[in-house]
């Protein structure tokens, strides 16, 4: 399905979703049954799945139309027959797992506090050996090691003995060392079933070196070889000799890494090292995970040629993606002060207790900032992230753009249900994984006008740099400008619209109708974000990004910000961890994440944190506030006649295409009023505005927003502010349509009855301000007018959605409640670059006002949105972010 038109069914899904009864009713259910063949509550949770499931595929009215007596015929409604044609994700690639390998850390405690009660339990013959270590407070914890089928065997006796007794199992990730005694197996490069590799007698040269021969030599070839790596993970100054191995060769995996897999005739160099005992052996093997194991290997030195062993990649992943994420422990083995690092998926480097700067969130901007801080090689940079990084042709695809939408990658939250949108409520879409929201956007890549960035500085005063000006050397620094499909003959229609103009690009700052390129990266053809730009094909020792972490509160000692504490995902629980910051902590969590995180953390409106029972540490109203997203409407309609040429499908049908499409870059600027705008902008200069925001609001928020209102009354009047976004699809039928400045603002606010568990309570408080929906109508009217008074006139447009007879002011504001969805998937505002007495969070340089070493970084920090997707401002709101935090050192 072409990329707008997944949009525009997503758009529609959350529109219609919140719409729907939690509950589905008796009727469908029965339905459900009798086509499908389900049990009740088969049914039930199908039909449930389906409404919940945003990248759904939704058939049009217009198919529905011709398809519909039939199969009403046949017992279907249009939500039955959208899901018996339902779109199918491609599986996910299958891996084998490695069962085999997998051992636990099983923590010593409770019922099971020894290792008698252990060997019992787990029906071994001899007691499993036991590891000593600290827990985060530094208090002493024991845990033994024990196989899948120990473990299983002690789950059995907990559940007989003590059911409700929770034991701790980590996963101990741990590169596989297996050197048979009885052939030369395994050896990097060889077959060792093959006749010249078998025993010809008891001391053959072929066993050595033998499971537990020390000191050994190893070959390393990729972060091993790098001394600051070995070096941190060993406790020891390493020195390496020049080395090579024969039978093998390297590539790079996960776009990344280094890896060794089997290639007879192959030379690696790299460096070799002697490992001295096994408690070194045992750190380098958990560093390298499971996905690896030891392997025999001839290593050439400069002077000499030894027996010894290096990691080989398995074979079955050699030629696979995988996943290089997962959560550390720290023990110290055998008594000794060797640092052991288990259950590392994410091969980098081990958990240090402090960083120059600790980054919450891997998403657009904290990615950008991580990557432009530890460039110098120098600055420690630790990077945590509530996702995972996840690797699937949902996100990387291009011509599907939004097919990593739905709730897979995405936090889980509904809105609060809005009374002027008859009372739905609607899914707040925000990526949940490295790369964050870029990761599953919809890759429209759009600057605002230079009307909107200079907005923001005008909230700072004379000469802020948050201007038009201050931000396009950052805007430059971002994209290298690839160009896409539109579609001429419905762009070319705009033209007999009179004062409707055409900037050059959308890069260009002015308002009116352009091709906009996106995110893409064209030698892959595959989606570009923060992810493959900041991170992927970064290799530095001092950038680290932890997954499945989630911060929970900002340490803050005497007004100072020292730290965070985060949550880690273990599969048998949650650890609960932290890690200092020398230099800064830096928020990058989102819009909607990022006032929850101060706000747990003390800082935010203080009414609000004394009913959460939270101490507060900074009163600052402005917290949470001055939440707004673009509202958008599905509109429908269909050219009758369209067959105009190119469309979406001659993208890849026509090889020629994408030249044609070079060609038609161009075009001039500004925007078109409707005969109302001075109407409008005197209604909203008039309105009483603290009365449209909520009870309480603090004094110095309502001063923002007048603030705020005053200048977009004043944008209404200016021909370089545009309100009305209309994405072409290129196709017989149209689409979404966006109200670029939206004047409403909401909250963003902790659940004050579950503050630390629970999602933050998000209320887009959608057109309280009534100019919204005047605002909205004329862009309703504009469209009409669109269809049926320019050149597209001769396509015979056919007017589907608002439905014909609605046009009266009224009627149409009776549509909109029914239809607008609140959000583009574009939140911001909730840590407002502002003055302080202007409700603001963060400051011009984005520190956090009243606390020290924290900034914001994100979305969350537009004062006002800018009439474009955010995607493009977001990275350079990060850039300049970058530069600032680098001036203070
Ligand atoms: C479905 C969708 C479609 C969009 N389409 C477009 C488009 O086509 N063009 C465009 O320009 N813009 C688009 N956007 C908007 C754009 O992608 C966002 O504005 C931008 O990516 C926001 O970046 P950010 O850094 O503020 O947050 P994000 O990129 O969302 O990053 C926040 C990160 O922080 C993590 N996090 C949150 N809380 C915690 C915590 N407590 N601990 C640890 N980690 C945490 C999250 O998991 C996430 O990875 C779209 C957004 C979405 C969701």
């Amino acid at each position: 399905m072409e990329f707008l038109n997944e949009l525009e069914t997503m758009a529609r899904v959350a529109t219609q979703q919140s719409e729907e009864p939690d509950t589905p009713h008796h009727d469908d259910i029965k339905r459900w049954q009798s086509l499908f063949g389900l049990s009740y509550s088969q049914a039930l949770r199908e039909i449930q799945g389906h409404r919940s499931d945003l990248s759904r595929a939704i058939v049009s009215d217009s198919h529905w139309d011709i398809v519909r007596a039939k199969k009403e015929a046949e017992g279907f409604n249009k939500e039955a027959y959208e899901y018996a044609t339902r779109f199918r994700a491609p599986k996910p690639l299958a891996i084998p797992t490695a069962n085999h390998h997998q051992s636990y850390l099983l923590r010593l405690e409770g019922l099971i506090d020894n290792l008698a009660i252990v060997k019992q339990a787990s029906q071994l013959t001899k007691a499993p050996p036991i590891f000593h270590g600290t827990d985060d407070n530094g208090n002493p914890v024991s845990f033994c090691k024990v196989d899948v089928t120990a473990r299983n065997n002690i789950i059995t006796y907990l559940s007989k003995h003590e059911p409700r007794f929770q034991p701790t199992f980590v996963p101990c990730h741990i590169a596989a060392k297996d050197l048979s005694t009885a052939s030369a197996h395994p050896t990097l490069g060889i077959d060792a079933t093959m006749p010249q590799f078998r025993l010809s007698s008891a001391d053959d040269w072929i066993l050595t070196p033998a499971q537990s021969q020390y000191p050994v030599w190893y070959f390393f070839y990729g972060t091993l070889a790098d001394p600051t790596v070995l070096g941190r993970l060993l406790g020891v100054e390493p020195s390496y000799e020049d080395a090579s191995v024969r039978g093998g060769i390297l590539k790079t995996w996960g776009g990344k890494y280094k890896v060794l897999i089997d290639a007879p005739g192959g030379i690696v160099h790299g460096a070799a090292f002697l490992v001295q005992d096994q408690d070194q052996e045992d750190t380098l093997r958990c560093y390298e995970t499971e996905k690896y194991e030891v392997v025999r290997c001839e290593i050439d030195m400069r002077d000499k040629k030894v027996k010894g062993l290096t990691f080989r990649r398995e074979a079955y992943l050699s030629a696979a993606k995988c996943d290089a994420v997962g959560t550390f422990v720290r023990l110290w083995g055998k008594g000794s002060s060797i640092k052991i690092l288990l259950n590392a998926r994410y091969p980098r480097s081990n958990l240090l207790s402090s960083y120059d700067y600790v980054i919450v969130g891997a998403g657009t901007s904290g990615l950008t900032v991580a990557d432009r801080l530890s460039a110098d090689g120098k600055s420690t940079v630790l990077v945590i992230e509530n996702g995972q990084i996840v690797d699937s042709p949902r996100i990387s695809q291009v011509y599907s753009g939004v097919a990593a939408m739905g709730p897979t990658w995405s936090y889980q939250i509904n809105s609060v249900r809005q009374p002027n949108l008859n009372n739905r409520s609607t899914s707040v879409v925000v990526g949940k994984l490295v790369g964050g929201s870029s990761a599953i956007n919809a890759m429209m890549t759009i600057r605002g006008t230079s009307d909107d960035y200079d907005r923001w500085g005008s909230f700072l005063g004379n000469g802020s740099t948050w201007s038009w000006e201050g931000l396009l050397p950052y805007f430059k620094k971002i994209v290298d400008l690839i160009l896409t499909l539109s579609e001429e003959a419905q762009f070319e229609a705009f033209r007999d619209i009179p004062g409707v103009e055409f900037p050059p690009d959308s890069g260009s700052g002015k308002a009116g109708v352009y091709w906009f390129p996106t995110f893409m990266d064209p030698e892959r053809v595959e989606r570009s974000y923060a992810r493959t730009g900041h991170f992927d094909l970064i290799n530095r020792t001092n950038f680290e990004v932890l997954t499945d972490s989630k911060v929970t509160k900002i340490l803050l000692e005497g007004g100072v910000a020292t730290g965070v504490s985060f949550e880690q995902k273990a599969e048998n629980g949650t650890a609960i961890m932290s890690v200092k910051a020398k230099k800064e902590v830096i928020i990058a969590a989102g819009a909607i994440h990022s006032p929850q995180l101060l706000q747990r953390s003390g800082i935010g409106p203080s009414a609000l944190l004394d009913s959460a029972g939270i101490e507060t540490i900074v009163d600052l109203p402005g917290v949470g506030q001055n939440f707004h997203d673009h509202p958008m409407v599905f509109t429908n309609y269909v050219l009758q006649n369209f067959t105009v040429h190119p469309n979406p499908v001659d993208m890849y049908s026509n090889q020629n295409f994408s030249a044609w499409a070079q060609e038609v870059w161009r075009v001039n600027k500004t925007v078109i009023a409707p005969d109302t705008f001075e109407e409008i902008a005197s209604k909203l200069e008039k309105l009483d505005h603290a009365a449209l925001l909520p009870n309480g609001t603090d004094l110095t928020v309502i001063a923002g927003y007048k603030a705020q209102m005053k200048n977009m009354a004043a944008a209404i009047r200016s021909p370089n502010t545009a309100f009305y976004n209309h994405v072409l699809t290129g196709g017989s039928s149209s689409g979404t349509i966006v109200d670029l400045h939206p004047l409403s603002r909401g909250t963003v606010n902790i659940n004050v009855t579950d503050p630390f568990a629970s999602e933050p309570v998000v209320d887009y408080r959608a057109l309280t301000n009534p100019v919204d929906l005047d605002i909205m109508v004329e862009i309703l009217r504009f469209t009409k007018r669109y269809y049926f008074e320019t050149r597209l006139r001769d396509l015979a447009p056919r007017q589907v959605q608002p439905p014909e007879y609605v046009n009266e002011p009224d009627d149409l504001k009776g549509f909109l409640r029914q239809n607008v969805n609140p959000s583009y998937f574009h939140p911001v505002g909730t840590c407002a670059m502002m003055p302080r007495e202007l409700g603001g969070v963060v400051d011009e340089r984005l520190e956090v006002y009243g606390v020290e070493n924290l900034r914001v970084v994100d979305a969350s920090i537009m004062p006002v949105l800018v009439g474009a997707n955010t995607c493009q401002t977001t990275y350079a709101i990060a850039e300049k972010a970058a530069d600032l935090i680098k001036a203070d050192v």
